[in-house]
């Protein structure tokens, strides 16, 4: 567990992923770095800050009782408060071995370093007041990020976007809890005491941005947890071609999702940056056979767990009872539906089909898994349908304990506006509004309590 107050020690770390590279770094932090470093391996020139030095790594003392040099290195001084984590940083660029680099964790232990906990570095520039908390776990969504647009997102906010879209509100709050503060503190002095209707307007004004952060959440999330789509329908009515047909664009430059859910078909793919699972059950059809009982029963719980399902019809084959039970189990949901296998249809057919159906209203897509045909379509449909229009705007909400601290704050400025209504004395409106105060400010990390602070900062990896 990180230690929470200013810390005095010096830390050190592998910043570099485990396993052989080009280069790898150790990482030092604190008032003794330099002195460490200068100990650590034999500089060429004496450290400068923001310099890159040549260094020779040496190890034990050799054959002939001189040190062997085991390896090059360029060490990078980053004096304080001018660096990452605002303390004396030197970072030591190494060859990518891990012999090599755990040769320096180790001597760097023994010179008097500490190994750092896992986000330490990040909590320190943190401590030190150079990044807030939305700052800081920008820095953990850019690592982890598997799409270009997820680390756009982290970082802009990294970039303190969300902050300064915080900052007026903040702003406006303050202004407000010290009008009324006056207003009771020099009661005696004439100081006027602010109107019934002044601060239901100062609340009412505060708002509109408040809501505006709360709804950017839905955009916010998408990109940073992606969404999940089902696929589902009858046997052959061509899911597994559909769903190949999604995933082929984009399936080189995304990770393959560890292990499938439940033994379904599971893939994710990058969807205009917003990271998508597809998930391809097995044919809802009432199968009499055990094994095929089980593998429907899972298909009604993906169908159940996904946030938008794709309904799969056979465009060559009437609509049966099966898939009229499906298309009104998904109503009321977000739902797209296909009807694939366009190719085989003489024009017109499969929309007669369509308005027979009465499914014209649900907008259905016409697709062809075979050609091709109706997949852009699609993916464009499932894009509008997840981002519900929400635009990528700067200064998202991207998690839910961002999202928390901003309905939070929106409920106490609602019991304050209430109390105001009622012309419940200042004393207990201002209760509420320092109660605000506190929940905007926890966004940021000003009023966050520590247990929380220490399990943001453990999910971060060592050496950042
Ligand atoms: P699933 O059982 O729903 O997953 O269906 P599959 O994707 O396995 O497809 C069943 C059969 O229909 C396969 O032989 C596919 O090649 C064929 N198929 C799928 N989509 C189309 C399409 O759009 N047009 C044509 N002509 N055949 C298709």
């Amino acid at each position: 567990m990180i230690e929470l107050t200013a810390p005095t020690d010096t830390i050190v770390a592998i910043s570099t992923p485990p396993g052989r590279g080009g280069i790898g770094i150790v990482r030092l932090s604190g008032a003794d770095s330099v002195s460490i470093s200068a100990q650590l391996v034999r500089l060429r020139q004496p450290l400068e800050p923001a310099h890159a030095r040549l260094a020779d790594v040496v190890g034990e003392v050799g054959i002939c009782a001189e040190p062997d040099v085991i390896d090059e290195a360029l060490v990078t001084y980053f004096e304080a408060p001018h660096s990452y984590t605002a303390e004396d940083v030197v970072e030591i660029a190494a060859h990518g071995s891990p012999v090599i680099l755990e040769f320096l964790l180790r001597r760097a232990i023994a010179l008097g370093a500490r190994l750092a906990e896992p986000g330490e570095f990040t909590h320190r520039a943190f401590v030190s007041g150079r990044l807030d908390l939305t700052q800081a776990e920008a820095v953990r969504d850019l690592i982890e990020a598997q799409t270009l647009t997820q680390a756009r997102q982290a970082a802009s906010q990294m970039g303190g976007a969300l902050s300064r879209r915080v900052m007026p509100v903040k702003q406006s709050l303050v202004e407000l809890i010290a009008l009324l503060e006056a207003g009771i503190d020099f009661a005696e002095d004439d100081v006027d005491v602010t109107p019934q209707e002044e601060i239901a307007r100062q609340i009412g004004a505060l708002v509109p941005s408040l809501a505006a952060l709360e709804v950017s959440f839905a955009r916010g999330r998408l990109v940073h947890y992606g969404l999940t789509l089902a696929i589902v329908g009858r046997p052959n009515a061509g899911k597994s071609s559909l769903f190949n047909r999604l995933a082929e664009r984009e399936r080189a430059i995304v990770t393959a999702s560890p292990g499938t859910t439940r033994d379904l078909v599971t893939e994710r793919i990058s969807l205009d940056g917003i990271p998508l699972e597809l998930v391809d059950t097995a044919g809802l059809r009432e199968g009499l056979e055990e094994a095929e009982q089980i593998g429907i029963a899972r298909s009604r719980e993906a169908l159940a767990d996904a946030d938008i399902v794709l309904i799969v019809l056979d465009a060559t084959e009437p609509i049966n009872e099966e898939e009229r039970l499906l298309l009104a189990a998904t109503d009321g949901r977000p739902a797209l539906v296909a009807m694939n296998k366009s190719d085989l249809i003489a024009n017109g057919r499969s929309r007669s089909n369509l308005d027979a159906e009465g499914l014209r209203s649900v907008g259905v897509i016409e697709t062809s898994a075979l050609t091709g045909e109706g997949i852009e379509e699609l993916r464009a449909r499932i894009l509008r349908l997840a981002t519900g229009g929400a635009a990528a705007e700067p200064g998202l909400l991207t998690n839910l304990r961002q999202h928390q601290a901003v309905t939070s704050t929106m409920e106490a400025l609602a019991d304050a506006a209430l109390a105001n209504e009622n012309s419940i004395p200042h004393e207990m409106i201002l209760l509420d509004l320092y109660r605000a105060l506190w929940a905007l400010d926890s966004l940021t990390g000003q009023t966050t309590p520590d247990d929380i602070l220490n399990l943001i900062f453990s999910t971060f990896c060592i050496g950042k």
